[in-house]
């Protein structure tokens, strides 16, 4: 069988795994094995499995095989965050995972597509267009890097929690997406709490209904904009589904957990999204639910049109809203001195749709702060 023809286990959560090894007349229990072997110890080479029978160790030789991302491109930040350009399929397409350290968790920002299909109009990656959805295994092979390199590193602790906040909507990559998630909260495999696995949409209604029948991780929300008609023009998403379908998602997903709460972002934008009175309406339309505000300031990228808001003016938004009873943190950037800060992360796309060629025409006549691209 020729390296295309095996199955990579990487894209197998326990169930699969379980099916895979019913298909080959063995115990579904091996899974557990396999498992922990892989993501906890960090072993591909089924030779090293010692509890697996040898028979069963050359089946898998034939049949199986662990096929990691490559890395290409490893850089660290002077605040300790660590970037990794990730290639997937040789040459063509990679992805940018970022490891940040902080005094008691180390977070991992993983990305779910390479490029992205939504085109918000304040976020670089937008501006690569699209290429495909990652796999299961180019998912969770993020967190298996990372997570091994630190250990690898003498660390105690592996990572601590994942954010899906890298490249691409995972909520428009369902399927690989749950998969990996799984494999994330498996006992056998990385033993993350669901609380400690942040998914980030941009809003993607029937998918938020869809993720609270089979899972309860954590949901972050990019909102960004506190009306409609704002909201249309950075997160076209928005016309699809407006803010109040969305909102009303919000609510029922958190209906039955009742400490839980929404995480919402919202990028603070200067003089487009950033006066009081955004602050008010935004202080209006949360007040029924149960919700934090995350203030991201903007990230600059070259070529970017929006500049972030003044310090003190994200001080006064911020001020407004924890007075009106909204738990609010203003992110701290980091990884700015290596482009690793939310909305820096571009990879390397083999873009599909052809925004990106686009957008490199129309940015010759940008007229106003309006989305400038396809
Ligand atoms: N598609 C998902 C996952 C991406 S998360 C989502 O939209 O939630 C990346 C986060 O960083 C999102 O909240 C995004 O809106 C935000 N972001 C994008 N570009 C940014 C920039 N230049 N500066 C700060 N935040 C940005």
């Amino acid at each position: 069988m020729n390296a295309e023809q095996k199955v990579n286990l990487l894209n197998l959560d326990r169930s699969s795994m379980e099916q895979f090894f019913l298909s080959m007349g063995e115990k579904p229990f091996r899974a557990r094995q396999v498992m922990q072997w892989i993501h906890q110890r960090g072993i591909t080479d089924f030779e090293q499995m010692t509890d697996l029978a040898k028979t069963l160790r050359a089946k898998l030789q034939q049949e199986a095989c662990v096929l990691l991302p490559e890395v290409t491109v490893d850089q660290l930040s002077i605040d300790g965050t660590r970037k990794w350009l990730l290639h997937m399929d040789g040459v063509e397409n990679a992805v940018e995972c970022v490891l940040i350290p902080e005094e008691n968790r180390t977070t991992l920002c993983i990305s779910s597509q390479v490029g992205c299909t939504l085109n918000c109009s304040f976020c670089s990656t937008a501006k690569q267009g699209f290429n495909r959805n990652l796999t299961t295994a180019e998912i969770i092979g993020q967190l298996y890097l990372a997570h091994h390199s630190l250990l690898r590193d003498g660390r105690e602790q592996g990572v601590t929690n994942v954010v899906m906040m890298g490249m691409g909507e995972p909520l428009l990559n369902f399927d690989a997406v749950m998969s990996a998630l799984n494999i994330m909260c498996d006992d056998f495999a990385y033993c993350l709490s669901k609380r400690r696995v942040t998914i980030s949409t941009a809003g993607v209604v029937p998918a938020i209904l869809k993720l609270r029948e089979s899972t309860d991780v954590s949901l972050a929300v990019s909102l960004h904009a506190p009306n409609d008609e704002l909201r249309n023009q950075l997160v076209p998403l928005n016309k699809k589904y407006p803010i109040n379908q969305l909102l009303e998602a919000c609510r029922s997903y958190l209906e039955g957990h009742n400490r839980r709460r929404i995480t919402f972002e919202y990028v603070m934008l200067k003089g487009i999204n950033d006066s009081l009175q955004h602050a008010r309406e935004l202080a209006r339309i949360l007040k029924n639910i149960p919700s934090k505000l995350n203030l991201i300031p903007f990230n600059p990228y070259p070529q970017a049109v929006y500049e972030c808001s003044d310090r003190e003016t994200i001080d006064q938004f911020r001020e407004y809203v924890v007075n009106q009873g909204i738990v609010t943190v203003t992110r701290k950037t980091r990884g700015e001195d290596i482009d690793a800060a939310c909305g820096q992360l571009v990879g390397k796309v083999m873009d599909k749709s052809r925004r990106s060629h686009n957008y490199q025409l129309s940015l010759k006549d940008i007229t106003g702060l309006n989305h400038v691209s396809s």
